[in-house]
């Protein structure tokens, strides 16, 4: 975004906000505020040969931490050394032995957790380790205590919905941790709840990409395009817009449906809009970011297949019979074809199912019965890494090493090497899930035969970033009419108010003149090169990205956009947390980039096949960015474990 030349202080860049109280990415509670050797100190010793752990001190709560979270400060930096060779120090043999280990505690790791209980015994012992200072991957939430009232938000993973409904074993999930999703969607949500007080979606038009600066209210409305009479676009660009979102052309006359699907698979949504529509560049730009919160890529790395699956428009006079064909991605194929899953989404997102998932393997850790009263409990993290319990979460923990104590065929144990401050241990099971980043598998299991590293290789992941930010009020928008932005030239390309759900003890504000928290989302990628490499350029940039320089482009973004209602960045903005997710999204098949292999050849198959007594889950193995995939791969990898040892 542009900078005014007194930034900073206009922005209000030096204004205490709730942002930087973490210590060298330890997590400490914001309330507790304890430095960190403080907190160990106050901790006794789990087990002689384990440091004492960050999460058994008193007041240990990362859901409050601020500033840069998802991958924070000090989860990345171990697996990062071992992809550049650095196998760490010598390890400390911890003497624990489990029934199973896994790697990973995200929704797919505590997933096979459950599972793999429910299928053998309630006694299983199992450790879980995760390199984050919290639980639940993506699913994590960010909690604001504002005026004394909770405020939630999703950290990543945003709601229940998926391209196709959920299968019988992630429903049978959902039913056994006391979610009715139906139910809850129908009594919880207020979906129109901003609508009912006339407001309504906007475009951001920015100064960078468009010439001036301009804000259109109504986009959600029909015929909106005559509302970007006001947008600094020229006329021919505007009367395109509204062709491409009403007109019913056909621009491919001479082909059949199917002949017509094979076309658009091949070519991205961009070069159909500028090539078969006409369309000229500032059309494209206003466009380009429509598939980033889907994709995480612009329209230059979709296929204009794929946006017709998924609704984008443009479509309608092509005369496309309904239904997928194999070169079209999961999600756009799955819509297309069923419609999608039923949808419901908790005040902080899938951090819910992670709780539930919690409190179903250590009831202790966290209070209370049933989905309702499980998003205002607060989990007692001192109670996941208990040696008197039989399943034990063990966060800060980066696994470096999985291996097989002998042959792989024959051998009756696996050993698993993990990194907590800066220390290497090491535990032994029966068996091993990997329920981590698929791609980062060759490296902690370099005894995998080749072509199943290549496989696991090439799954990159998709970087994206959601922040929160916590406002004084939302006045503005109530005075713009306004409650949620697209912004296709903006940093973040799109932001709208905390959705308006009330469940358990739990309140959303009603009024204007209370705080509330602003979802923001950003994907760094780099338009023009294929996926992948889109992904690998993001990423890099994410972590290159300090938080000063996010704070500074969300400060100017809001006060550009709705200083038209009031906004003033340095008096309204109270709190920020950047949740940078480098690696988000589980890859999907891209029909632009990715070979045109069957099903069964597709790298993520190839690369979960199971290894002696090492299985591979996490929502990478189904190719699928979704919770019901990350579900199903656990049931999956728990079921080949079970029937190779029968
Ligand atoms: C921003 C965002 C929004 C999303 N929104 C939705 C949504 O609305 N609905 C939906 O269905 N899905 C959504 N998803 C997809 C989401 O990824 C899945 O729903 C699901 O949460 C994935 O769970 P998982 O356990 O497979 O992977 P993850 O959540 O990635 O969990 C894997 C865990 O393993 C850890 N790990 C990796 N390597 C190691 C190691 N060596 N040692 C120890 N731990 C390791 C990781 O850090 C992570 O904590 C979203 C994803 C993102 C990033």
């Amino acid at each position: 975004m542009r900078r005014n030349k007194n930034d900073d202080s206009q922005l209000g860049m030096g204004q205490p906000i709730t942002r930087r109280d973490f210590v060298n990415g330890m997590a400490i509670a914001a309330t507790a505020a304890l430095p960190v050797a403080a907190a160990f100190a106050q901790v006794t010793q789990p087990n002689a040969n384990l440091s004492p752990a960050a999460q058994d001190a008193p007041g240990y709560y990362p859901p409050l931490l601020t500033g840069l979270r998802g991958s924070h400060p000090g989860s990345f930096e171990a697996a990062h050394a071992l992809r550049d060779g650095n196998t760490g120090p010598a390890p400390t043999d911890t003497g624990e032995t489990y029934d199973l280990i896994i790697v990973g505690g995200g929704i797919s790791g505590l997933s096979a957790a459950h599972f793999y209980k429910a299928r053998t015994s309630k006694r299983a012992r199992i450790l879980i380790l995760d390199n984050h200072d919290d639980f639940g991957g993506h699913a994590k939430r960010n909690e604001y205590h504002l005026e004394r009232a909770l405020h939630l938000m999703n950290g990543g993973t945003l709601e229940i919905d998926s391209p196709r409904p959920y299968s019988s074993v992630a429903t049978g999930l959902l039913r056994a941790l006391g979610i009715d999703v139906a139910k809850l969607a129908r009594t919880t949500q207020h979906l129109q709840f901003y609508e009912q007080r006339g407001m309504r979606a906007g475009v951001f038009f920015d100064a960078e990409t468009f010439g001036a600066d301009k804000l259109i209210v109504g986009a959600g409305d029909t015929p909106y395009w005559q509302l970007l009479d006001a947008a600094p676009l020229s006329a021919r660009a505007r009367q395109q817009i509204a062709q491409i979102q009403r007109e019913k052309i056909d621009y491919l006359p001479a082909l059949g449906s199917a002949a017509k699907k094979d076309r658009l698979s091949r070519i991205s949504y961009e070069a159909f809009l500028r090539d078969l529509v006409g369309a000229e560049d500032s059309v494209l730009r206003y466009y380009h970011a429509r598939t980033m919160g889907e994709w995480g890529v612009g329209t230059d790395a979709v296929s204009a297949l794929d946006c017709w699956g998924f609704g984008l428009p443009g479509f309608q006079g092509m005369q496309l019979h309904k239904g997928s064909i194999r070169r079209m991605g999961y999600t756009p194929a799955g819509y297309e074809d069923t419609g999608g899953s039923l949808r419901l989404h908790f005040p902080d997102g899938n951090a819910t199912i992670a709780r539930l998932l919690v409190r179903d393997l250590i009831p202790h850790a966290i209070p209370g019965q049933g989905a309702e009263s499980v998003v205002t409990a607060r989990v007692d993290y001192s109670q996941l890494d208990r040696s008197a319990l039989p399943i034990r979460i063990r966060l800060n923990s980066t696994a470096i090493r999985v291996e097989h104590l002998g042959d792989p065929s024959t051998a009756r144990q696996v050993r698993v090497t993990y990194l907590r401050d800066g220390r290497a241990f090491t535990a032994t099971a029966r068996a091993a899930v990997l329920a981590c980043y698929n791609m980062m598998i060759p490296y902690l299991c370099p005894e995998l035969p080749v072509s199943q590293q290549q496989a696991l290789h090439s799954l990159v992941k998709t970087p994206l970033v959601y922040t929160t930010v916590a406002l004084r009020d939302w006045r503005a928008f109530e005075n713009l009419k306004l409650h949620s932005v697209y912004a296709p030239g903006g940093y973040h390309t799109g932001f709208r108010l905390n959705p308006h759900v009330e469940v358990g003890d739990y309140r959303s504000v009603s009024s204007p003149q209370a705080p509330i928290l602003l979802h923001m989302v950003r994907t760094p990628c780099r338009p023009g090169l294929p996926e992948h490499e889109q992904n690998r350029a993001g990423r890099a940039e994410l972590l290159d990205t300090s938080f000063e320089t996010f704070e500074r482009n969300i400060r100017s973004q809001l006060n550009r956009t709705l200083g038209g209602g009031g906004f003033d960045a340095a008096r309204d903005i109270t709190g920020i947390t950047v949740n940078r997710w480098p690696h988000g999204y589980a890859p999907e098949y891209n029909p632009l980039f990715d070979a045109d292999v069957p099903e069964h050849e597709r790298p993520n198959v190839l690369g979960r096949a199971p290894f002696g007594r090492i299985v591979i889950a996490n929502s990478d193995a189904g190719g699928a960015a979704y919770t019901d995939s990350a579900i199903d791969q656990a049931h999956r990898a728990i079921e080949e474990l079970l029937h190779k040892r029968a």
